[in-house]
């Protein structure tokens, strides 16, 4: 379960400058699909579009081949999980911002979520814990601390699908890295659409697609790209 599939899409936020100009791609159950291509393709449109934020002007969005026009905003929420480029905290714990819609979870869940996230040992070495206030009024999480949470919240509610948008472009570059191992992680068997503005950062994928001002200009697998520079 869990195949994202967009046909022929067609978006523009004023009528006089369109944005996707007929979109095609399906991203099959499991399996990672990137976008990448310059600022202002219209990539993170595509996410905006596959949460409902926006509807498509023409073409249509499928999730197991049902038309999400049909589907509320809410279920999509729970059947996707996002990573976005930053992550903004609630004023609260790490615990509640981990637990943030999956309240039920026990505490071994939790603990299992932040250890697949690499972030157990942090927490382990704060006083107060899961209890620490993080955000605004509370101890200020790095960069890449603060993406290990949304990772952790993201393994512990478990959605189908996954879309990271420029997951990793706010860091340092060796943060990137440990933070990439940790996505790759929990895209596995999951179908995952990741949104980036550099090949490099996307050698994994199944599928590369390249968009350039609202088309597809190319697509392939890293290698392939590559080859044709
Ligand atoms: P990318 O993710 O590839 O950088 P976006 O999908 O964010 O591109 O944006 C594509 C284009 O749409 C950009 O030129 C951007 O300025 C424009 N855009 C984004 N959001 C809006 C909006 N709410 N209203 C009008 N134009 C927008
Ligand atoms: P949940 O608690 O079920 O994760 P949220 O209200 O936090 O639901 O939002 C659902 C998902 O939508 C979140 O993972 C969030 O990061 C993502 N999201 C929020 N704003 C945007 C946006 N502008 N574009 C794409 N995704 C977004």
């Amino acid at each position: 379960a869990g195949v994202v599939r967009f046909e022929d899409v067609r978006f523009a936020y004023v009528p006089e400058r369109p944005i996707l100009k007929g979109v095609s791609f399906e991203v099959p159950a499991g399996r990672t699909v990137a976008v990448v291509g310059p600022s202002g393709a219209g990539k993170s449109t595509i996410s905006r579009l596959l949460f409902r934020f926006y509807e498509p002007q023409g073409g249509r969005i499928l999730i197991d081949g049902q038309d999400i026009a049909a589907v509320t905003q809410e279920s999509l929420r729970a059947a996707i999980g996002m990573v976005p480029q930053d992550t903004v905290l609630f004023n609260d714990t790490i615990g509640y911002n981990i637990r943030y819609g999956r309240w039920e979870a026990s505490e071994a869940e939790l603990r299992e979520a932040a250890t697949l996230a690499q972030i157990d040992r942090f927490i382990a070495g704060l006083p107060e814990g899961y209890d620490t206030p993080v955000g605004e009024r509370g101890l200020k999480l790095s960069g890449g601390e603060k993406q290990r949470v949304a990772i952790a919240r993201t393994i512990l509610k478990g959605p189908p699908i996954l879309v990271l948008d420029e997951a990793t472009s706010a860091l340092d570059s060796f943060t990137e890295r440990e933070i990439q191992d940790a996505l790759d992680r929990v895209s596995r068997g999951r179908t995952t659409l990741v949104i980036a503005h550099r090949l490099s950062t996307v050698v994994g994928a199944d599928e590369i697609i390249v968009l350039d001002k609202g088309v597809i200009v190319e697509r392939g697998d890293h290698a392939m790209l590559l080859a044709r520079g």
